[in-house]
């Protein structure tokens, strides 16, 4: 490819809604382009990476054995409002009507449409067990979209679902799956860690989250110094043990934290040390008869928690954002917990948003979110709890110590969640009807992307792992439009590179070449290779790897052996 003909859409300016390093790269390489809040569209360059992890991902799931389908992203109400889950998604479910006044959704996710499917098509046991995946357009409305493609309203997901006889069979897919998931990683040539998750339905089901290792992490995961064992936070706070706990009498108030904040404000307004976070607000919250807990997300899901956890721990009232809002004579947006909770305090009322947070990471510098999901039981208020580096660990071997990652992948034993809610069964051995089981697996195709610069780039730009890179080689001529013969020598090489199958960016601009470097750097092509007046005089060229800040010479006749 040429830069002339596949333009570069490189940019100097972060733009002010990007607050982490892989939105303002992306942003500033021309890989994506906002359209509105949470919805980006992806441009050549960003969209040769996007089919890149794709086209791993796919690859391991054809070895995997599962069959690729394609599903449509309007779906009926009436599949959802058949396993319930119409009622109980909450906002984050984008609905709509058609023409003639019928319900219908924007799919999160495809369960609902898979077992339908599944349910018409499998017919006996003998077509069992069986998988099925696809790469396709989610939609979900995000209460707080951000960090560009990382957290999206729409995105890419690759969701694959098998059907079994029985909990044998789901296991040894579900094992399959788990190291499909490890070789897609590892392909990716990506730093990560399979946790242990909260699966949060029937208890005994068992979940695994893919996360790769960034600092930026929204979630927080919690290994052993002395074992293999490795959760996600809200999972090892669930086997920590119980300590202590208020009685269950005690008056409750929840705090409001309409976004993230640092451990310090909030310390500071509840005058507590930042590395004591809930267990001391309890313990606080005992002193005075009170007990704190700080809630954010969306309102109407935490509502209905919240009326449950009245039953554990009174008085409670609520509040909505926007009641706050005019209580505090504050401005959407602007609230924080210093501003915000003082008057819910005194007024004994709550503030309810979406996500459970009950914790602070080591550093003290943001709450764990713990994300009770919607279909996790309402949690015992004895087992509130967090885990803080050093404490013991579940499995018994050592010590925690806590690391941030990213969600990228998921996968999860549903059992007979959602074909036995929605009858799918086939006939077995003896001739009657069963039920199956059912597993699902979950990749974020466009959050990899994201997730991969996180964990790779340096003040110059993006660094990708070779599979990654948009392309392996930039060919990058000095001055080339001043000498004919110059010109010569780099068509030459590029149609070598080419013919070579090397994926080469031919840099044939009428640019400054410290203007080329940089946008190669931003970019960040993995090999450069430089030709100028050296290459006519000495048959040299000088290589530069991204990696690396030096410069090596390389004979001409050599470039193609080096790069293969
Ligand atoms: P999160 O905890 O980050 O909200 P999730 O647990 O809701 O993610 P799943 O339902 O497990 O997500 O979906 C499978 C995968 O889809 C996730 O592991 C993640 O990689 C990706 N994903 C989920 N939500 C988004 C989003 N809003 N934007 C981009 N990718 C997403
Ligand atoms: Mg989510
Ligand atoms: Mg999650
Ligand atoms: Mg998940």
């Amino acid at each position: 490819m040429r830069t002339t003909q596949f333009p570069l859409n490189t940019v100097k300016e972060t733009p002010a809604d990007a607050e982490i390093i892989s939105h303002q790269l992306m942003i500033r390489a021309g890989l994506i382009r906002k359209l509105a809040a949470g919805l980006y569209s992806w441009l050549p360059l960003g969209l040769r990476v996007l089919r890149k992890v794709e086209k791993i991902t796919r690859d391991e799931m054809e070895k995997a054995g599962a069959l690729e389908v394609l599903m449509p992203t309007l779906q009926p109400a009436e599949l959802w409002q058949e396993t319930g889950r119409w009622e109980q998604y909450g906002p984050e479910l984008a609905r709509l009507k058609d023409r003639h006044d019928r319900d219908f959704c924007l799919g999160p996710t495809h369960e609902e449409i898979i077992t339908d499917l599944a349910r018409n098509e499998l017919k006996s046991y003998k077509q069992l067990p069986i998988t099925f995946y696809q790469i396709q357009t989610k939609i979900r409305d995000e209460i707080r979209p951000r960090f560009g493609v990382m957290r999206s309203r729409e995105f890419i997901m690759k969701d694959a679902y098998s059907f079994h006889l029985d909990q044998a069979s789901l296991q040894e897919s579900y094992e399959v799956m788990y190291r499909a998931y490890s070789n897609i990683f590892n392909h990716l040539g990506l730093k990560f860690r399979a946790v242990i998750a909260d699966s949060g339905s029937i208890g005994g089901a068992i979940s695994h989250e893919f996360h790769v290792l960034a600092d930026s992490g929204e979630d927080a995961i919690a290994f052993s110094s002395a074992s293999d064992y490795a959760a996600n936070v809200e999972k090892a706070e669930a086997l920590a043990p119980t300590g202590e706990r208020p009685a269950a009498s005690t008056p409750m108030v929840l705090v409001d934290t309409p976004a993230q904040h640092s451990i310090e404000e909030v310390c500071t307004f509840l005058t507590i040390a930042p590395t004591q976070c809930l267990k001391t607000l309890i313990v606080k919250g005992e002193e005075e008869g009170l007990v704190a807990l700080l809630l954010r997300g969306d309102h109407e899901l935490n509502k209905i928690k919240a009326e449950k956890l009245a039953g554990v721990a009174a008085p409670l009232t609520f509040a909505s954002e926007a009641d706050i809002i005019a209580a505090c004579a504050c401005k959407p947006g602007s609230i924080g917990p210093i501003g915000l909770t003082m008057p819910i305090i005194a007024d004994r009322s709550i503030a309810l948003m979406a996500d459970f947070v009950c914790g602070a990471n080591q550093d003290g510098k943001h709450y764990q979110g713990v994300n009770w999901g919607r279909d996790l039981p309402l949690p015992e208020l004895a087992d509130l709890r967090t885990v803080v580096e050093g404490d013991p660990s579940p499995d018994g071997q050592g010590h925690i110590t806590l690391a941030r990652g990213i969600e990228v992948g998921h996968i999860f034993q549903l059992g007979t969640k959602y074909s036995g809610a929605m009858k799918a069964g086939i006939i077995n051995e003896a001739g009657k009807h069963q039920i199956m089981l059912m597993g699902c697996y979950g990749i974020g195709i466009s959050r990899v992307v994201a997730a991969a610069i996180e964990q790779n780039h340096d003040g110059r730009g993006i660094i990708w792992p070779t599979n990654l890179a948009p392309f392996q080689v930039a060919l990058l001529p000095m001055n080339m439009h001043k000498s004919e013969r110059l010109k010569a020598l780099a068509e030459q090489l590029y149609q070598d590179l080419q013919a070579a199958g090397i994926d080469v960016l031919f840099d044939d601009r009428k640019v400054r070449a410290g203007f080329m470097f940089s946008d190669m750097e931003l970019i960040g092509i993995p090999h450069c290779i430089i030709v100028g007046d050296k290459s006519l005089d000495n048959g040299t060229v000088e290589y530069k790897a991204r990696t690396s800040r030096d410069n090596e010479e390389l004979p001409l006749t050599d470039v193609l052996a080096f790069l293969q």
